[in-house]
């Protein structure tokens, strides 16, 4: 199973590191054409507005969408969570997204730098709680109605899925922890018709 990283900006070597770990075929990505034959791909925390202007400049949006529509699952981590959701809040006045889940986003919700912190969270059926590391973390305001939330924090939606869309505001790259790895690969990438 082949997933891609999405490597402009931000924590994508950690998520590669964790993908290998669990045997999958990890690839770096650093140009549209090498989204053919993913089966997903991550999208890593880092600075979203930074993220976002590499997407535009070597020209992401547009197949990241297409290949989407395809079948190809989409994991956002903290900035990829602002990057996938439909509205974001809090957002610098021309923040684009890639518009794709029915989420609205805060943006630095938990603070600022100093305010990082890690934290049990309970996720979805996971039979013990995994160690959410929060780094200017965002939370998900709101979700549609198609959206299942997965976990929270303090009563804000951390973690949330819908169809083959995945979003957490926390960092499961920086934990050792396979099991949302192993989660976007079984249940969200194995769920797709790609
Ligand atoms: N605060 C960052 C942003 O808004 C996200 C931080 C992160 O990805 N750890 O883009």
């Amino acid at each position: 199973m082949k997933i891609g990283v999405l490597a402009l900006q931000g924590a994508f070597r950690e998520h590669v590191y964790s993908l290998e770990a669990l045997d999958a075929h990890a690839v770096p990505v650093r140009l549209p054409d090498q989204l053919d034959d993913l089966a997903g791909l991550i999208i890593p925390g880092g600075e979203s507005t930074a993220i976002a202007k590499l997407m535009d400049s070597y020209g992401f949006h547009a197949p990241i969408l297409r290949r989407h529509e395809e079948g190809m699952a989409i994991w956002g981590t903290c900035a990829g969570a602002i990057l996938v959701a439909r509205t974001v809040v809090d957002g610098v006045a021309d923040q684009s997204t890639l518009g794709l889940m029915d989420i609205e986003v805060r943006r630095n919700a938990f603070g600022r730098q100093v305010d990082s912190f890690e934290v049990d969270v309970s996720f979805d059926d996971f039979d013990r709680p995994f160690r959410g590391i929060f780094i200017r973390a965002p939370w998900i305001e709101s979700v549609g109605p198609g959206v299942e939330v997965l976990a929270e924090h303090e009563g804000k939606v951390v973690a949330a899925r819908e169809g083959r869309l995945l979003a957490t505001a926390f960092h499961p790259e920086l934990t050792g922890d396979p099991r949302i790895h192993r989660y976007f690969m079984e249940r969200v990438v194995g769920a797709s018709p790609a």
